[in-house]
């Protein structure tokens, strides 16, 4: 590619008085245009449809440039006509077309997916503000429409055009579609249906809209507030609009294949992405019934086509929906789902297992693990936990179906990408095969007494330290001493995860300070996270870490050596600029709740060290690391799950007791926060915390303490520390999302390549 001829195609001058603006949308053209030939010439007859709500895929630019082989030399071209690859991506913006782990992840598996040269699509909605973006405000979050669809972009409008039935409405579903580009590999799309008659002006105050404007609203944003009615009806209308499109699609593609829909199990595999697109299963039977297919052999075709994947085991977070509810959006679903439930009522006894309860509510992670002929854990421990504890009763019905994958993340973006530095570092020493099979990673453990080599891995962190100091001081107004350690926790708000806790941590040590007692080494402890909106504690939480940031950072004994920030908007943009710069990866959720992670393997891929507990594929990734490489503290799963069970655990009898917790937690209310933040938000944390603290946090405190001051202790031997720098790196090769997908492929897909 020779950017100087391109330019002046496009615009009729030289690459060097170019604007970054014109460089971008003109590398856009032509990286759509490569992109697209490298779609497969012949693909094979088998495809796999990878239904999300959400696939948040970051910006795309440096990652198909990477994928089609084209980084460096785009790089050295722009830089020889004065031009910074940086600031031309800053022109892009980041899709919104997810939330959190779930979403990153889905875009994880597209790249893979396409990198192994497998005939797969991703099938989801085209939000036009996604999530919101988050406004700082008071040290409170505010949310706004995050607006990314610009009149160029990596959206590319098709011709497939679908009608979407509901009770009350039909609408049309516009597919637009997105190149997914394989590193080396092959070119697959990403189809997002957005509804035709979308209506963005209805969106009035921050993010409020008409929910019951369904023409209008369909694709505005992901996860809409689903605290009354009206929210929770738009949500179904959503899915059933994502399913029924993706169903439709399904069926063209597999009949101008040959398919005669009996056999659709022959071209088609759908790996259903957590709950939200279940009823892709009645949908599909319906439509097949209509192509004269009897329903019990429609039923059959679709739990052979269909594979779930399971994400949490917090019970309110698998979806169940009213019938009623069902009955009001989509009613030409209910007679399907009540012979689903029907079938399974004359086959099994438990009640625990129907999918219509005796309240009338659909459970939807029934329907997938009755009708489908997979079912999936994201981690080892995740899936241990599914089949003893969350799904034992359907584990009984079904052993056979049960398996595990654990997750893994794109080396191309949470490397190459984000860390070019170190990328490069590691091919000089054990060259280039590791970008294709990540296990030759392993490589780098014969390095680790190595002085020169430890040396220079601290050097590029130092460099990355800086290089985030710079960044969030340009875009954020932070100022950070690039010298203190990087100690960082981003990931979405959420209790379970327990960002309360290291607020409670990052309290005490700021009183210890104020007493004279300094660390050695500095600290600047990072959040990232966005709350739900209707999510009130995880508000308060927020509200508290901001409180705190104001509160420290201008205290000037404090300061030189803690300080707290929290990044507004934590998105894949940000996470790419943090992760390679942290010293200390903060994975503490409780016990059991975290079914996987994957910010915690691109943490470790980068060379930070993880704090945290024996959750999801932390795990695993103390297995691999072993116990000198990794900070493990708290209760372990067993003891957790069985506390839940005997129901006893009181935080209050915690906070009389241990003197550390008592300061932390009064310190919330005391008048220094108060004069800064808001009276009610904080006294309802507090008092959740001592009546409540659902998340155990109180009887993991000391122990999450000691790992941490142990941390911070050990890092004062940086070459020590670097050795477990190298571990991490060297065994990260497992969770590469090359790996997991092989083995999707291998145990579930079984597509040809
Ligand atoms: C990886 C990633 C996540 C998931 O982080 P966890 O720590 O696994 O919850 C969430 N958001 C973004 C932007 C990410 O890149």
């Amino acid at each position: 590619m020779n950017l100087n001829e391109m330019m002046k195609r496009n615009y009729s001058k030289e690459l060097s008085s170019c604007s970054d603006e014109e460089i971008y949308y003109a590398l856009l053209k032509e990286v759509k245009e490569l992109a697209s030939k490298k779609t497969a010439k012949n693909p094979a007859k088998k495809k796999l449809y990878y239904i999300s709500a959400e696939f948040l895929i970051g910006k795309l630019l440096s990652n198909n440039l990477i994928n089609l082989g084209l980084y460096d030399d785009v790089k050295k071209q722009l830089g020889e006509a004065g031009k910074d690859i940086g600031r031309i991506e800053e022109i892009e913006n980041e899709p919104s077309l997810g939330n959190g782990g779930l979403g990153r992840l889905a875009a994880c598996f597209l790249d893979s997916i396409a990198t192994l040269g497998l005939n797969g699509d991703g099938v989801g909605l085209n939000y036009h503000f996604g999530l919101f973006r988050q406004v700082f405000e008071k040290n409170a979050q505010t949310a706004q429409p995050d607006r990314w669809i610009t009149e160029n972009s990596w959206l590319e409008k098709t011709d497939t055009v679908y009608d979407v039935a509901f009770r009350n409405t039909k609408v049309k579903a516009r597919m637009y579609d997105i190149s997914v580009t394989g590193y080396e590999g092959v070119t697959n799309k990403l189809h997002l249906f957005d509804v035709e008659s979308v209506d963005e002006s209805i969106v009035t105050e921050g993010i409020d809209f008409d929910k019951t404007a369904i023409e209008k609203n369909l694709t505005l944003f992901l996860y809409p507030d689903d605290s009354d009615e009206n929210g929770r009806l738009l949500r179904i209308y959503q899915q059933y609009f994502m399913v029924s499109a993706a169903a439709q699609l399904i069926i063209d593609e597999c009949v101008s294949k040959g398919s005669d829909l009996h056999d659709l199990d022959k071209y088609a595999v759908i790996q259903i992405n957590d709950t939200h697109p279940t009823m892709v299963i009645p949908e599909l039977i319906r439509l097949l019934n209509l192509r004269e297919i009897e329903l019990d052999e429609a039923i059959d075709i679709v739990s052979r086509t269909c594979a779930y994947t399971n994400h949490t085991i917090l019970a309110e977070a698998l979806e169940k929906w009213p019938l009623e509810y069902l009955k009001k959006a989509v009613p030409q679903l209910v007679p399907i789902i009540e012979i689903l439930d029907d079938k399974v009522r004359r086959k099994f006894d438990d009640k625990k297992t129907v999918i219509i309860d005796s309240n009338d509510t659909v459970h939807m992670a029934s329907i997938d693990i009755h009708y489908s002929f997979s079912i999936n854990g994201v981690a080892k421990l995740h899936t241990e936990i599914l089949k003893s504890e969350e799904l034992s009763h359907f584990y009984k019905l079904y052993p056979e179906k049960f398996n595990n994958k654990t997750n893994g993340i794109t080396f191309r973006r949470w490397l190459m990408h984000c860390n070019p530095e170190l990328s490069e570092f590691i091919t000089g020493l054990i060259g280039e095969a590791w970008k294709k099979d990540a296990s030759e990673l392993e490589g780098l453990v014969k390095f680790k007494k190595d002085k020169k080599v430890l040396q220079k891995l601290l050097d590029i962190k130092a460099q990355k330290k800086l290089q985030l100091k710079n960044y969030l001081y340009e875009t954020q107004g932070m100022e950070i001493d690039e010298n203190s350690i990087f100690d960082i926790q981003i990931k979405r708000l959420h209790e379970y995860k327990r960002q309360q806790m290291n607020a409670l941590y990052v309290i005490n040590k700021y009183l210890e300070i104020k007493n004279g007692v300094k660390p050695s080494t500095p600290i600047t402890v990072i959040f990232g996270a966005k709350a739900a909106p209707a999510y009130i504690i995880a508000q308060d939480i927020i509200h508290l870490i901001l409180c705190l940031q104001e509160i420290i950072n201008s205290d000037k004994e404090v300061s030189p050596y803690l300080k707290v920030y929290m990044v507004e908007n934590y998105n894949v943009t940000n996470a790419e600029k943090l992760i390679p710069a942290c010293d200390i990866s903060q994975q503490i959720s409780l016990a059991s709740k975290e079914a996987s992670g994957t910010g915690n393997m691109k943490f470790m891929l980068n060379g930070a060290v993880t704090l945290g507990t024996e959750d999801g594929a932390n795990v695993e990734i103390h297995q691999f690391v072993g116990d000198n490489n990794i900070y493990i503290f708290g209760d372990e799963s067993d003891v957790v799950v069985e506390r839940y069970k005997e129901a006893n655990y009181k935080a209050e009898e915690y906070y009389k007791k241990d003197k550390k917790i008592q300061k932390a937690v009064d310190f919330i209310t005391s008048g220094k926060i108060l004069a800064v933040g808001n009276k009610e938000s904080l006294e309802r944390l507090q008092h959740e915390l001592i009546s409540k603290d659902w998340f155990m946090t109180f009887p993991d405190f000391e122990s999450y303490t000691k790992a941490r001051e142990k941390a911070y202790k050990d890092y004062e031997n940086r070459l020590e520390w670097a050795e477990k720098m190298i571990v991490n790196i060297a065994y990260a090769g497992f969770f590469s999302s090359d790996r997991t997908i092989e083995q999707y492929n291998r145990d579930i897909w079984h597509l040809d390549k």
